[in-house]
């Protein structure tokens, strides 16, 4: 059956699809492949990062699709070696380069680094504007942003990030940081949203999963979106890209909903990083 993708306003005005496509860790010698299989069972919405190194893939899959390029809404991100202005004014060209784009979607910092740089992810963020205003990036936004990042922001500079990419998942509610985000008109969007597996037979899940009739991963990424989070589940594997994409024609009711939002472990839920230490730097 055809599966009709929410699209949720942006606080600039554009729309993003709730669901997208994620490309970490898909290898270059795949990307065309998995985004090809991506667009062909229907999703509009493809996240890449600089650091992912399969920019290039991304855009020559968009390509070969034949669909236009404003029919998909395609993210990257900022590296963590390009904070300062004239590093990311020469990044995100970069970017627009590999992809052969003359404008991005959305553009990130990827990860705020608040001990690098002296600290100053303000300065970076004010580049980010540049782009927008230039229409080069029609949405900006960050990425692994704490609440004191994002306070900072509102401080310092003029535009609100449309959204915050941040770690989320049954194990990591992330709850702190999507409050502010929904109280400042930001949209959450949950990275790792099936903890890279990790959640997919959690007893919990799996009875619920039973209960519908429907399999681990669907149940975890439909929490998500009745959440009111945007998504991008990654595979490799093409009846799994279909099987993610599949989760807009049932819902999960209240009982449902609660018990696995108890799966919460707090901070140590986490699958990746804390965004107040993390310091890598690509060489
Ligand atoms: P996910 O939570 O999406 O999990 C991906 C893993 O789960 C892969 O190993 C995949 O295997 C497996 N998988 C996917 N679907 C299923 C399924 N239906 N059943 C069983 N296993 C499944 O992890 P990611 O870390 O990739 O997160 C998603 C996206 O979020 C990334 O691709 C990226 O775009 C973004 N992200 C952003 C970060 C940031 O700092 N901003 C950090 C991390 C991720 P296989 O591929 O072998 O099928």
């Amino acid at each position: 059956m055809a599966h009709t993708i929410p699209n949720f306003s942006l606080n600039d005005g554009n729309t993003i699809p709730q669901l997208g496509f994620g490309v970490f860790q898909i290898e270059p010698k795949d990307t065309v492949r998995a985004v090809r299989t991506a667009l062909d069972v229907g999703y509009r919405h493809i996240d890449t990062a600089e650091m992912y190194g399969n920019e290039a893939e991304v855009g020559q899959a968009i390509r070969e699709s034949g669909l236009d390029r404003g029919d998909v809404f395609v993210t990257s991100k900022l590296n963590n070696g390009f904070h300062r202005p004239d590093d990311a004014r020469k990044a995100f060209e970069q970017t627009l380069a590999a992809l052969k784009f003359d404008y991005l979607d959305l553009f990130l910092i990827h990860w705020p680094l608040p001990t690098l740089y002296d600290g100053d992810f303000v300065s970076t963020w004010k580049v980010l504007e540049e782009f927008q205003r230039d229409g080069l990036a029609r949405s900006i936004g960050v990425s692994n942003f704490q609440v004191a990042h994002l306070e900072r922001l509102a401080a310092e500079a003029q535009v609100v990030p449309a959204v915050n990419q941040v770690e989320a998942h049954p194990y990591f509610g992330n709850e702190e940081v999507r409050a502010y985000d929904k109280t400042h008109n930001i949209l959450t969007e949950g990275w790792s949203p099936i903890a890279q597996g990790r959640v997919l037979d959690d007893p919990t899940v799996v009875d619920i999963a039973e209960q519908v009739g429907r399999t681990p991963a669907q149940v975890t990424l439909r929490w998500h979106v009745q959440r009111g989070d945007i998504v991008f589940p990654k595979s490799v594997t093409p009846k799994r890209i279909e099987e993610n994409f599949a989760i807009f024609d049932f819902e999960l009711d209240d009982a449902a909903m609660d018990r696995i939002t108890a799966l919460d472990r707090g901070e140590a839920g986490r699958q990746g990083p804390n965004p107040d230490t993390f310091d890598y730097v690509p060489s």
